[in-house]
């Protein structure tokens, strides 16, 4: 290995022991450069490596709020502004009992390349809290992104920092946050938050951006290896949030059989292909239960979550698009996949493939579209959505989505060329990773020590 990346990945280690999701991320990514870490010696004297995995700022903050019961209760808030080094501060706010400094600080920093791959002027950042929305009514709901908000507002704006949704944080939290900072500001500063709803500034296609961008990807990467369309395909997709159902509509409409989605308590499979208004109607309108699906359409079966290999990468499909949540597909569940003849793996959630699944993936020829690449048609659909608040302009349904669908392949070509260039066969992973480096490299040395 590269001295300077093994020293580097050595005190970074030592510096944030307890923090395994970002050293994951982190580690991936320095790993991954190493060819253009060899080509240019003068990066070390730069401290570019030190300095584009350290944060620039974190904020950490209390969040009281009080339920429906008149109790009162206190989730700790966080924003990671990881780099502005292209654009303002720039990613999503995730409400997750889950969530702490270590999941915030790789979202943040996987933001960085992600944004840095869409070719637009947006900096990476992530931030959110340990609330968990499910259960809560709407009241409980609104109170805490109220609470949320009366810290954050101070740190963010148009120009400073832009956040958005994603997991737990939908339309219906933008609108509180978006009320709420417009209230303490008394500014109608549309673009300091995106993902707004439609009647207020938001864009269209930004709902369906994510999801429709991960197939627009995968369509590209098919066509590429394969000479092969979405057309006749097997498709399974975990999740079955705005990422998941979004993808799914697109599969669907490029002629490929969905046959299985999930949430937390598990997934459903569908022999006949899934049916996505029923879908839509249990988690975008009654925010129900997956399970639910089953007892609502015949010859449909529910899989329960037993161990911590989600059951939904046993079932045999041609094109497998995580798009839940981090560390979803175990090595186990990888071999699984291959075993079942996989024919290609796209990313749609943030890091859903452990370290050992992506290298299974990887050495057995298997192309994984990383999600830094793939999933980024929400970010990009959200630079869009602050360009048409700046010109107080909207855009078409079709303009946007036709947009989204030139950063796509535009994402993909970069892919591209960086596989070309240094000779990574089909991997992906390394080729986003390369490419985005590269850009903010040359940023970093132009911009001086700051
Ligand atoms: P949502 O909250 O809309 O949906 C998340 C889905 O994932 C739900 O179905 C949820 O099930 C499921 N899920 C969450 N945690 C787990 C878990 N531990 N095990 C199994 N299933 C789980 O979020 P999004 O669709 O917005 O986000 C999904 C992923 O995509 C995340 O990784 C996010 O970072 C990434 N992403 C999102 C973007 C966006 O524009 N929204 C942009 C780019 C990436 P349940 O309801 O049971 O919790």
């Amino acid at each position: 290995m590269n001295k300077y990346i093994e020293k580097t990945l050595d005190t970074l280690k030592k510096k944030n022991s307890n923090e395994p999701e970002f050293i994951q991320a982190a580690e991936e990514v320095l790993l991954s450069v190493e060819p253009l870490i060899n080509n240019f010696p003068q990066y070390e004297k730069h401290g570019i490596l030190e300095r584009i995995t350290e944060p620039e700022r974190i904020i950490t903050f209390r969040v009281p709020w009080t339920d429906d019961n008149g109790k009162v209760n206190v989730n700790r808030g966080f924003r990671v502004q990881f780099s502005n080094l292209i654009g303002p501060y720039k990613g999503g706010l995730r409400f997750d009992k889950s969530v702490n400094q270590s999941i915030m600080k790789f979202l943040a920093f996987e933001q960085i390349f992600k944004n840095t791959l869409t070719g637009l002027p947006i900096g990476g950042a992530k931030g959110g809290s340990d609330f968990d929305p499910k259960g809560k009514s709407d009241n409980e709901v609104m109170r805490f992104c109220q609470s949320f908000m009366t810290e954050l507002y101070r740190h963010i704006g148009q120009d400073v920092d832009v956040p958005a949704g994603d997991i737990g944080v939908g339309e219906r939290e933008i609108g509180y946050l978006f009320g709420q900072y417009k209230k303490i500001k008394n500014a109608y500063e549309g673009g300091v938050l995106t993902g707004k709803g439609l009647s207020y500034g938001g864009s269209f296609a930004r709902k369906e951006a994510t999801g429709y961008g991960l197939i627009y990807f995968m369509r590209e990467l098919l066509s590429k290896e394969f000479k092969q369309t979405f057309e006749g395909k097997i498709v399974t997709i975990s999740g079955s949030g705005n990422v998941a159902i979004y993808a799914c509509e697109k599969a669907f409409q490029y002629g490929a059989k969905v046959v299985a989605m999930s949430d937390s308590n598990g997934c459903i499979y569908d022999k006949n292909g899934i049916n996505l208004d029923v879908i839509k109607r249990i988690k975008e309108v009654e925010r129900g239960r997956i399970k639910e699906y089953a007892d609502i359409c015949p010859g449909s079966e529910f899989y329960e979550n037993s161990t911590e290999d989600s059951p939904i990468w046993a079932i045999k499909t041609d094109i497998a698009l995580p798009c839940a949540t981090q560390n979803e597909i175990s090595l186990n569940s990888a071999k699984k996949l291959v075993a079942n003849g996989v024919l290609a793996v796209g990313e749609g959630a943030n890091m859903p493939a452990t370290e050992a699944a992506t290298e299974y993936f990887i050495a057995n020829g298997i192309p994984l579209a990383p999600g830094k690449a793939a999933n980024a048609g929400g970010v990009a659909t959200s630079a869009i959505e602050m360009s048409q608040n700046s010109m107080r302009y909207y855009m078409s349904f079709d303009e946007v989505n036709a947009k989204l669908d030139n950063i796509m392949v535009y994402i993909f070509n970069s892919c591209q060329n960086a596989i070309q260039k240094y000779n990574l066969k089909n991997n992906y992973v390394a080729a986003a990773n390369i490419s985005a480096f590269e850009k903010l490299a040359t940023a970093m040395i132009a911009q001086g020590i700051v």
